[in-house]
C-alpha cells in the first residue's frame, strides 16, 4: 500500500483487531462489550465498531454521550453503553438513539425518570456499584435500596448492573477479591429480591486474564483488543497482535558542524560532524516533549535529540548513512527485525500503553490496513 501522502500517520491493522475481539471471547466464554471509548483508545472508534460488528460483536461502550451519538451515527445496530455521567438533558436523545445509560444517584435517576416521562417512553440504564475503585458507582450498602427504587420509578428500564475493578491488572492484590466477594452480595440480595438486572458485568481486560470466576454475564475489555498488554504483571497470550504501529517521514537531512546547536533552546550541541534528520511528528501529534525518544530508520534504532517540537522533531543519523528524504520511519511498530511496542515508549514517557495510544492526536491519519 502507498502512503506517500501522509507525513505521519498511524497503520491499523483491523484483521489483529478482529483476531483479538475472538481470543477475548474464547478465553473468556461470553459476549464480550467492546470498549471503543477516546476513539477506540486511539485506533479510530467507527471503522473498529464496523470490523467488530463483522466478527459478531453486539455490544460496545464508550465513555460519554458524544461519543455514544457519533458511533449510533455510524453503525445504526448495536447495543451501546454509556460508562460516564450522562446529564438528564441527553435521555430523549439516548431513548431515540437507543443508548444505554448508566446510572448510580437518586437525584439522576429522578431527573431521568422526568425526561423520560415527558416523551412517554423508557430510558435503559446500567446501574454501577462502588465495590472499591472509588470513582463512580453507588455505595455497596446502598445498592440495593437503589435498585429497589428504581424498580418503582417510571420511565427507568434497568438492563444492566455493573463495577468496576481497581487493582485486576496486579492479580496478586487482595483488593479484587474483596471487591468480587461485595458485588457477589449485592446479587444474592437482588436475586432473593428477584430484582437482578439481565446483563451483569465486572472484569475489564485484566480481570477477565486474572479472574475467571468474575465474568457473570459480560465482560468489558478495551486494552486486549487493540492487543496491548493489561500492565507488565498482566501479559497478553501470545495469540493477540498489536493493532495499531505509527510512521512518519525523514523530511530533511543536514551535516552539521561540531559545536552545532539543534532545535530549540540548543539542548543538543554536536559533539563531532553529524547527519541530522528532521521527522514529521511532534507534541501535538501525542508524541511527547521529553528526552529519551527513539526511533526506526532503516531498521536502526536512532535517537531524538533536542526538543520536539510541535510538529516536528530531529533525529541523529549517523548510523544510517544512506538515509533519504521520504524515508518511513517508525515511531510503533516494526522495521526490519526491529520493533517499538507502545509499552517501551510508555515506559520512556514514564506512563501506560494506554495513555500513549489514545494520545495519538486527531490530527493523525488512520489508515486501515489488514495484514
Ligand atoms: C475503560 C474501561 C474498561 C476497559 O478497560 P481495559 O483495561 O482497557 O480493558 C472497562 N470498564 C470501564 C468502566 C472502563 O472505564
Amino acid at each position: 500500500m502507498n502512503f506517500e501522502p501522509f507525513t505521519t500517520w498511524t497503520e491499523i491493522n483491523l484483521s489483529a483487531l478482529q483476531n483479538n475481539y475472538k481470543q477475548l471471547q474464547s478465553i473468556s466464554n461470553r459476549p464480550v462489550i467492546s470498549v471503543i471509548k477516546a476513539n477506540a483508545y486511539g485506533h479510530g472508534m467507527v471503522e473498529a465498531a464496523k470490523a467488530l460488528q463483522q466478527v459478531g460483536a453486539e455490544w460496545f461502550a464508550v465513555a460519554r454521550i458524544e461519543e455514544a451519538l457519533d458511533l449510533r451515527n455510524a453503525i445504526p445496530a448495536g447495543k451501546i453503553l454509556v460508562l460516564g455521567y450522562t446529564a438528564p438533558s441527553f435521555v430523549p436523545q439516548a431513548i431515540l438513539q437507543n443508548i444505554c445509560l448508566t446510572i448510580y444517584d437518586s437525584d439522576t435517576a429522578k431527573a431521568y425518570s422526568l425526561q423520560a416521562q415527558k416523551n412517554q417512553q423508557r430510558v435503559s440504564v446500567h446501574v454501577k456499584i462502588d465495590t472499591g475503585m472509588s470513582r463512580l458507582g453507588i455505595s455497596v450498602e446502598q445498592a440495593v435500596e437503589f435498585l429497589q427504587f428504581l424498580h418503582t420509578m417510571p420511565g427507568i428500564s434497568v438492563e444492566g448492573l455493573y463495577t468496576h475493578f481497581a487493582c485486576a491488572d496486579e492479580p496478586e492484590r487482595p483488593e479484587t477479591l474483596s471487591q468480587i466477594r461485595k458485588f457477589d452480595d449485592v446479587l444474592d440480595s437482588l436475586s432473593a429480591l428477584q430484582l437482578r438486572p439481565a446483563w451483569v458485568h465486572a472484569s475489564n481486560s485484566a480481570g477477565v486474564l486474572n479472574f475467571p470466576h468474575a465474568r457473570y454475564d459480560l465482560v468489558r475489555c478495551g486494552i486486549a483488543q487493540y492487543g496491548l498488554h493489561p500492565s507488565d504483571k498482566t501479559l497478553l497470550p501470545a495469540a493477540f497482535q498489536p493493532v495499531l504501529s505509527w510512521k512518519t517521514r525523514i523530511t530533511s537531512v543536514k551535516n552539521f558542524l561540531p559545536g552545532t546547536g539543534i532545535s530549540y533552546n540548543h539542548r543538543y550541541i554536536t559533539k563531532n560532524n553529524e547527519k541530522i534528520g528532521v521527522i514529521s511528528v511532534g507534541y501535538a501529534d501525542g508524541f511527547r516533549r521529553c528526552f529519551n525518544n527513539s526511533v526506526l530508520v532503516r531498521g536502526k534504532l536512532v535517537p531524538i535529540v533536542g526538543t520536539i517540537c510541535m510538529d516536528q522533531c530531529m533525529v541523529q543519523l549517523d548510523s544510517v548513512p544512506d538515509v533519504k528524504i521520504g524515508d518511513e520511519v517508525v515511531i510503533i511498530g516494526v522495521q526490519d527485525d526491529q520493533k517499538i511496542t507502545a509499552e517501551q515508549i510508555a515506559a520512556r514517557w514514564g506512563t501506560i500503553n494506554y495513555e500513549v495510544v489514545s494520545g495519538i492526536a486527531a490530527r493523525v491519519p488512520r489508515i486501515i490496513v489488514s495484514r
